[in-house]
């Protein structure tokens, strides 16, 4: 595996835990909004970490920090995630996954068999939307659905969450969301915020009150939905 940065904390990335996040490199989606693009096109001249680099800087965190976010990128690209995964729970941590949800078998299997404790799965957008917001020509959306209906089924605490592009996502965008995801535990939508590196530059983020706007109307499709960076 390799990793393209460490967090070395944060209070907000796993939800009642203090964390470090992990972040993996290389992604199958594109969307034009990513905030890593050093981790989804890297240019080789990056600083990365290989899987013994992440487990000696755990080892200093033991008794400091209790669950471990990884990240990307997208985690679920590296066939080889469970047995690092191990090695981290080894260490005694709690492990939540970041994914946007395009290989639930490879989600289930870890979830089953135990590796996960948490997972936060993105939802891109409406369904008819997907090509176009993770920057592919086509995209046929049955892998996600299948990740959703299976974070839905409660083997594992989980939440969705939607970063909101003014360009991407309109009102009538994510109530077909929340009606897609009926039925979840917790679903936040997260206000875009234009890191510098974002993949494409021009985009925009609504303003908090319309965000507020936007999740009065969704929250009366699904009343578990939350704004989250805003
Ligand atoms: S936002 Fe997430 S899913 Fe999209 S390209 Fe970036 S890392 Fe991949």
């Amino acid at each position: 595996m390799v990793f393209g940065g460490i967090q070395k904390l944060t209070l907000l990335d796993y939800p009642d835990r203090t964390a470090c996040t992990l972040f993996t490199v290389g992604c199958n989606f594109a969307c034009p909004f990513c905030q890593n693009t050093p981790l989804i096109r890297p240019t080789g001249k990056e600083q990365t970490f290989d899987a013994l680099d992440i487990l000696a800087f755990l080892k200093t965190r033991q008794g400091l920090l209790d669950g471990v976010c990884i990240s990307g990128g997208e985690p679920l690209i590296h066939e080889n995630l469970g047995a690092f995964i191990d090695e981290v729970k080894a260490l005694g941590f709690y492990v939540k996954l970041d994914t946007n949800g395009s290989y639930p078998q490879r989600l289930k299997k870890l979830a089953e068999s135990g590796r996960l404790d948490y997972v936060a799965m993105d939802i891109k957008n409406a369904p008819e939307k997907y090509p176009q917001t993770i920057g592919l020509p086509e995209y046929d959306v049955s892998p996600i659905e299948e990740s959703i209906a299976f974070l839905c089924s409660g083997v594992i605490p989980y939440e969705f969450r939607t970063t909101v592009v003014r360009r991407f996502h309109t009102r009538s965008d994510l109530l077909t969301i929340a009606r897609w995801i009926s039925g979840a535990d917790k679903y936040f939508l997260q206000g875009f915020i234009d890191s510098g590196e974002v993949l494409q530059s021009g985009l925009t983020a609504y303003s908090i009150a319309e965000m507020r706007q936007l999740l009065d109307s969704v929250k009366k499709e699904l009343p578990a939905t939350e704004l989250r960076g805003v």
